[in-house]
């Protein structure tokens, strides 16, 4: 099986991932690295945003 990570907002497959013993594909809504950085929900602490270090 085939499962495709679509993000909800800009629509594109940002990942994709197989598992064995299941047939066909899936889709799963999420949130790609590109978009949730620009939502600030980014894994990675962005440079100069660091509120708890002053
Ligand atoms: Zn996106």
């Amino acid at each position: 099986m085939k499962i495709y990570h679509i993000c909800e907002i800009c629509q594109q497959v940002f990942d994709a991932s197989e598992v064995d013993g299941y047939e066909g594909t899936v889709e799963m809504q999420g949130i790609c690295h590109e978009c949730s950085v620009e939502m600030g929900f980014a894994e990675v602490p962005i440079t100069g945003l660091r509120p708890y270090y002053h």
